[in-house]
C-alpha cells in the first residue's frame, strides 16, 4: 500500500515510519523539519519503498495515495507554544489540505488528535464521550483549540463528501528520538538525571500523567487505521496514571543519578490529572499497551545515554 506520514520526521512520525517499512508497506515522509529530524529518518533512507518531501502543511499539496497518517504538528506545549498561530494554522489549514488530498484521492486519513482535547478535564479517568473542560484563550489553547477543529473537520468532510477518517486521541507518549529541547517531562527528567543536574518538579508533584511506551502507540495507531469504519474518536494510551514525582523518583533510581529532585512553579492551566480510559481500543482494536512503565524507562534512558555520549 501506498502511505504518507506527515510529520514522518518527528518523534512518532519516525517510529511510525519504521514501522510501516518493516510491514512491507510503501511510505511518503513529509516534515518541514519544524520540531523534526533528519537523524530520525537517516535509517530508513536507503530503503527503496521510502521516500521523504520536505513541506509545510499549511501549504496545498497533491499525492496520489491510499492512507495518510496526519501527525504534522508539533507537540511538547514549549514548542507548540512557540508560534501559536503556526499551530493553530497547522490544525486548520493544514488539515483542510491533507483532508482535500484525501477527498481527491480517495485516502483514508487518520487524524493524531490528543488527550489536550480534554483539557483540564474534570471526568477521571477520560472517556471518549467526555466533551472536555479547555480554556479557549489560555496559553494551551492553540493546541487544544486546533485539535479540537481538525476533529470537527474531519466529522464535516465525512458527511459532506463520504470521506473515511480514524481519530486517534493520542495520551502522553515517550521512548527513544524524543526530541533533547521539548521540554517534556520524560525528557527533561532523564535529560536531568543523566547530567547530574536538579530534576525540576513543576508544583508539588501531584499532578498526574499516564506514560505510553512509543511502540505499543505505534500499534495501536496502525491498528486504528486498518480497523472496520469508526464513527468517533478513539483513546490510545497506557492506563497506568503515575504522579510527576513519583515518575521523577523512577528516573532518578533507573538512570543511577544522584540529582536533586526541586521543585518550581507550575505552568499556566497545567491540566491536574490524565489518564484514559482505553476500553473502546481493547474492545475493537484488540488493543492494550503491553510495555511497563520500569521497561519503557530503561530503553529511553539507554537511548538518551548514548546520545549524549555521541553529542559529547
Ligand atoms: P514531534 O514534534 O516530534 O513531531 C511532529 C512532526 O511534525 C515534526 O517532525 C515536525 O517537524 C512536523 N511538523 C510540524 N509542523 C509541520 C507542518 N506545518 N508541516 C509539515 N510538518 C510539520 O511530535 P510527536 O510527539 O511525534 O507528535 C506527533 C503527533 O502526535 C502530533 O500531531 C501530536 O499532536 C500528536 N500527539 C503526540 C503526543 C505525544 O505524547 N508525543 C500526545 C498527543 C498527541
Ligand atoms: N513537568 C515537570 N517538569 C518538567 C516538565 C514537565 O514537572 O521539567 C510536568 C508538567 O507541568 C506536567 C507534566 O509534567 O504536569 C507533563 O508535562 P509535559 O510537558 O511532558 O506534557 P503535557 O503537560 O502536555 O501532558
Amino acid at each position: 500500500m501506498k502511505i504518507l506520514v506527515t510529520g514522518g520526521a518527528g518523534f512518532i512520525g519516525s517510529h511510525l515510519c519504521e514501522y510501516l517499512l518493516n510491514q512491507g508497506e510503501e511510505v511518503i515522509c513529509l516534515d518541514n523539519y519544524f520540531t523534526g529530524r533528519k537523524e530520525n529518518i537517516y535509517h530508513l533512507l536507503d530503503n527503496k519503498r521510502f521516500e521523504v518531501i520536505r513541506h509545510d502543511i499549511t501549504f496545498p499539496i497533491f499525492l496520489e495515495v491510499e492512507q495518510i497518517y496526519n501527525l504534522a504538528s508539533p507537540a511538547s506545549p514549549i514548542h507548540y507554544q512557540k508560534n501559536p498561530i503556526k499551530t493553530i494554522k497547522v490544525s486548520t489549514l493544514g488539515v483542510i489540505n491533507i483532508l482535500g488530498m484525501a477527498r481527491r484521492s480517495g485516502a483514508r486519513i487518520l487524524q493524531a488528535s490528543t488527550s489536550e482535547v480534554y483539557g483540564d478535564p474534570k471526568e477521571h479517568p477520560q472517556k471518549e464521550s467526555y466533551w472536555g473542560n479547555v480554556n479557549p484563550i489560555g496559553p494551551r489553547s492553540c493546541y487544544d483549540e486546533g485539535k479540537r477543529v481538525a476533529e470537527s473537520l474531519m466529522f464535516a468532510y465525512q458527511k459532506q463528501n463520504g470521506l473515511d477518517f480514524r481519530i486517534a486521541r493520542i495520551f502522553n507518549t515517550y521512548g527513544p528520538k524524543m526530541t533533547f529541547d521539548d521540554g517534556r517531562v520524560v525528557s527533561n527528567f532523564i535529560l536531568q538525571a543523566l547530567k547530574g543536574e536538579k530534576i525540576t518538579v513543576y508544583g508539588d508533584g501531584s499532578h498526574t500523567r499516564s506514560f505510553c511506551y512509543v511502540s505499543d502507540m505505534v500499534e495501536g495507531i496502525v491498528k486504528l487505521m486498518n480497523s472496520k469504519k469508526f464513527t468517533g474518536p478513539v483513546n490510545l494510551g497506557n492506563p497506568n496514571e503515575i504522579s510527576i514525582l513519583e515518575l521523577a523518583e523512577k528516573i532518578k533510581k533507573l538512570a543511577n543519578s544522584k540529582s536533586r529532585i526541586v521543585f518550581k512553579a507550575i505552568p499556566k492551566d497545567d491540566p491536574e490529572r490524565r489518564n484514559p480510559n482505553i476500553a473502546l481500543a481493547r474492545k475493537k482494536l484488540n488493543w492494550a499497551p503491553k510495555i511497563s512503565i520500569e521497561d519503557g524507562l530503561k530503553k529511553t534512558i539507554a537511548w538518551f545515554r548514548k546520545e549524549l555520549k555521541s553529542t559529547c
